[in-house]
């Protein structure tokens, strides 16, 4: 039924329409990427009441799935891959959406999109979510992982079972939730970071100093500031890396965790430069292309409350912006606001991190001893900007954690933000206020 009706774009209540909108009705959404974000943009667009044509394009052969689970549940093997997909195919039959699988978009046009085996899908509406890829190092052997996608993860899973050592590269996120994984199962791991403190860019450098030392009391050999030469031909091992110092650093796995190369080199020449993600407005409309919109890890979208562009690689932000997409294509009301959120399980710790602690000027402990040494469970990080609270990230704090949301959402000052967190149990002893 659906692909037989059109949605009519609505119009503002006094009959004019909005210069922003499409004009026509839209026949047919084209989404292309069939992760998190594309799949949420299609079950959106039904949810509001979009009866038009959706077609939804993937590059892997997988339904839509969930990645979180890649570094932590399936790679864990607590998890079976059926547990990691976000629907099935007589879900997306039931909603009309139309699925093209193993068959990745390789030209963009006006109004049209190009598939690679010659298909030509042709709508009013184009919605770019293609994710990015693992980033990987130069002279990296073809045995040595990355975790990006669902093959990815079961092939690390399936090196991992006799495996006696892992070595990570990178300490972010990613690599510290693989190393925490294999560390789970008994394994001698090694993790090399380029930085002198992981995560200092995300969460400052206290913090990530913090961070350093969670991996290091869990068992982790952590070797910041240290960067790869090459790796080697080594006989007695199956991975052997060369560091700038000359020593060699070897193990049974090797897993590099450095990031993610945006999924766009697909589009080509658009006459905007991508280089740093999709420029979008704060309803993911791609700047500068019409009736292209754009979400996830490769959009880079107006944040009208810090008054700036940033691309979120985090799960919630993909999500949320997927119901802003919908709801901008037939022209409703935006959501409200939102704020950025994401989170990692690693050595039994959950950290929450939301807001934008990398605006913050200063930040001081709410509760908990962890940046001065102590215990690093429950402790919770105020992040401030000019005295206003901007960020919070929580150790394995995750209810007191989310109390703050309401004193985030209205930038509250130092003061009532320390007299919150002196009003509930576990209250910071001391209230250092540092510098970033
Ligand atoms: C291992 C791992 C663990 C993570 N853990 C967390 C976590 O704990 N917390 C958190 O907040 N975030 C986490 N994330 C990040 C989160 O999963 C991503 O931010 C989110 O999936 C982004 O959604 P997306 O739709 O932009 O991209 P994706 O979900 O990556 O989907 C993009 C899709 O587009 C497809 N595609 C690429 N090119 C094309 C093309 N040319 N044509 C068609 N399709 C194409 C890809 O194959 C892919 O399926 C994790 C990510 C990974 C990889």
């Amino acid at each position: 039924m659906h692909n037989n009706e059109t949605h009519k774009v609505p119009t503002m209540a006094d009959g004019r329409k909005d210069a922003s909108e499409p004009t026509g009705p839209i026949e047919h959404v084209i989404i292309v990427g069939a992760g998190l974000g594309g799949l949420r943009s299609a079950q959106q667009l039904r949810q509001i009441g979009y009866c038009g044509r959706i077609s939804l394009v993937g590059a892997e052969m997988h339904l839509p799935y969930d990645r979180p689970p890649l570094s932590k549940q399936l790679l864990a093997g607590e998890w079976e891959p059926d547990r990691v997909y976000l629907t099935d195919a007589e879900a997306l039959t039931s909603l009309g959406i139309e699925v093209y699988l193993g068959k990745p978009a390789v030209a963009l046009r006006p109004g049209e999109v190009e598939l690679t085996d010659g298909t030509v899908l042709r709508g009013g509406a184009i919605v770019l979510a293609t994710g990015a890829a693992a980033r990987t190092l130069p002279g990296q052997p073809e045995h040595v992982f990355c975790v990006r996608n669902l093959d990815d993860s079961l092939r690390l899973r399936a090196a991992l079972r006799d495996a006696k050592s892992l070595l990570v590269v990178g300490a972010g996120f990613i690599g510290a939730e693989v190393a925490s994984t294999a560390l789970g199962r008994g394994m001698d791991v090694t993790i090399l970071e380029a930085q002198p403190v992981p995560l200092s860019r995300v969460l400052g450098e206290r913090v990530g100093h913090m961070c350093a030392r969670l991996i290091r009391e869990s068992g982790v050999d952590l070797r910041t500031g240290v960067s790869i030469t090459r790796f080697v031909d080594a006989r007695d091992c199956p991975v052997s890396v060369e560091l700038a110092d000359g020593s060699l650093v070897k193990a049974d796995v090797a897993v590099v965790g450095i990031g993610g190369k945006l999924n766009l080199d697909w589009i080509g020449d658009i006459g905007i430069d991508v280089s740093g993600g999709l420029l979008c407005d704060s309803a993911g409309r791609v700047l500068g292309l019409e009736n292209v919109w754009a979400l996830g890890d490769i959009a880079s979208w107006r944040d009208e409350t810090y008054g700036a562009h940033q691309r979120q690689e985090h799960w919630t932000a993909a999500t949320e912006q997927a119901g802003a997409v919908a709801r901008s294509i037939v022209g409703a009301e935006p959501p409200s606001a939102t704020t950025p959120y994401v989170w990692s399980d690693q050595f039994g710790y959950k950290i929450q991190v939301i807001g934008r602690p990398d605006l913050a000027d200063s930040l001081t402990t709410l509760h908990g001893e962890g940046l001065s040494g102590g215990p690093i469970r429950s402790t919770i990080i105020g992040y401030f900007r000019t005295g206003e609270l901007i960020g919070v990230a929580g150790f394995s704090a995750a209810r007191r954690f989310s109390s703050y949301r309401p004193l985030l959402l209205k930038r509250a000052g130092l003061d009532q933000v320390r007299q919150f967190a002196a009003a509930s149990d576990n209250a910071a002893p001391e209230a250092t206020i540092y510098d970033i």
